[in-house]
């Protein structure tokens, strides 16, 4: 008999089962995957260097609730990440800074002229409705050409004029020196890695964490008083209005006999290649090893759902599910498959610890859910279509 069952171990569900176990609940943590971490998981490969099984992840957030919180389960270890995008046959500052703009264009303007270059640059578009508009009306044609129509092209496989407004209105634009891929007040990496900060923060009597193990194979078979879900919600409604659509991508690693291989933590290759970047784990990681992994990113359309892709029409989509979503009793869903948002580490475990507080405060005692999953979500899925 459980308080809760949570399914999946990457940060949403892993804060969760942590925290409800420190206030006395009884967990039961599973994910289909063979490792806890979700998409952070991180291990050792066969050449004993430390490698990011999903692609790098890099820690960075504003929140120093968020970075104390983990601080508990982890050291950290000082690391600001960098990225240069080849371009024009050279290695250039992205997000795009004053550096960048005099490598590429031969020129050595200072702080206050570069605004100036980019606003003469810059085609002004009314209204702004998407990808490319935001980009054009900000740095021009040209460095939207270098840096953005190829890049989006691979990564989404969609012209910038076909994806939101939103995707390309994250990306900075700088015109000091600061070549800082990231600017928050917080960032670094886990000493140890992702999987034993993960490790310490499951690591209590409390919590049951069950591996290889997907939700609809055992939800009947159990009781609890309620569930949290972290799963693709499209998956949890039995892809009752269709499947919503998710960019995937491949992860090929290499290891090199030597040293170091890149002058960076990440290279962007915007225009070449069909890898959209190319990332060294050693810099993310500081260990020292004689060898070095590089993983390169290959997007592709089926795969493990990575990224929700942006547009107008799958959001609707997904706003039906929102609604079986919010009907269902004593059922969260949180984190990143469960809304269908991309969202960085730091914002999923901010909403898994708002979550907490919000269910402590609630804290009545709920009855033990019963009767067969499928009875209560089919009821569920027939009241809204009607
Ligand atoms: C390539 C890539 C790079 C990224 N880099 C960064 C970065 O540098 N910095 C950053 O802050 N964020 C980064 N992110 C985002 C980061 O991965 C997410 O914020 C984080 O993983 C979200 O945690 P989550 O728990 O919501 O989801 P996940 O980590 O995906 O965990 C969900 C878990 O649920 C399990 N699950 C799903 N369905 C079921 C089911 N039916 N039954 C059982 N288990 C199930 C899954 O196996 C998975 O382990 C990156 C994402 C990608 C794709």
């Amino acid at each position: 008999m459980f308080d809760y069952l949570i399914v999946g171990a990457g940060f949403a569900g892993s804060v969760l089962a942590e925290r409800l176990a420190a206030d006395n609940k009884k967990v039961l943590l599973i994910d289909r995957r063979s490792h806890i971490g979700g998409n952070a998981f991180d291990h050792y490969n066969s050449d004993g260097l430390l490698v990011h099984k999903y692609g790098p992840h890099i820690f960075h957030t504003n929140s120093r609730e968020v970075y104390d919180y983990l601080g508990r389960f982890t050291a950290w270890r000082p690391y600001e990440h960098r990225v240069l995008a080849s371009v024009d046959g050279m290695l250039v500052p992205i997000p795009i800074n004053l550096n960048t703009i005099n490598a590429l264009y031969g020129m050595n303007l200072d702080a206050t002229q570069v605004a100036g270059f980019l606003e003469s640059k810059a085609e002004h578009r009314s209204p702004v409705r998407n990808s490319e508009d935001v980009v054009i009306n900000k740095v021009g044609k040209d460095l939207y050409e270098k840096f953005f129509k190829g890049y989006t092209k691979k990564q989404w496989d969609l012209d910038p004029s076909e994806l939101d407004a939103s995707v390309a209105a994250r990306i900075p634009t700088r015109s000091n020196r600061d070549d800082r891929y990231f600017a928050d007040t917080y960032q670094g990496m886990p000493a140890e890695g992702y999987t034993k900060m993960f490790e310490r923060m499951l690591d209590h009597p409390n919590i049951k964490v069950m591996l290889n193990t997907d939700y609809k194979e055992i939800v009947n078979q159990l009781r609890f008083r309620k569930i949290i879900y972290t799963g693709a919600v499209d998956y949890y409604f039995d892809y009752c209005y269709g499947k919503l659509p998710y960019r995937s991508l491949e992860f090929r690693f290499e290891t090199k006999d030597k040293e170091t291989a890149q002058a960076t933590g990440t290279i962007n290759f915007p225009n070449e290649h069909p890898y959209t970047r190319v990332t060294e784990f050693k810099y993310l990681t500081g260990q020292q090893h004689p060898k070095t992994t590089l993983v390169y990113e290959y997007p592709q359309a089926e795969g493990d759902p990575y990224y929700p892709v942006p547009r107008p029409e799958n959001a609707e989509l997904y706003k039906k599910y929102q609604q079986l979503a919010d009907a269902a009793t004593n059922v969260y869903f949180t984190g990143r498959l469960a809304t269908y948002r991309y969202y960085n580490m730091d914002q999923v475990v901010a909403q898994s610890l708002s979550l907490f507080k919000k269910l402590r405060a609630a804290a009545t005692e709920t009855p033990l859910l019963n009767g067969s999953r499928n009875d209560v979500v089919s009821d569920l899925i027939q009241r809204k279509i009607q």
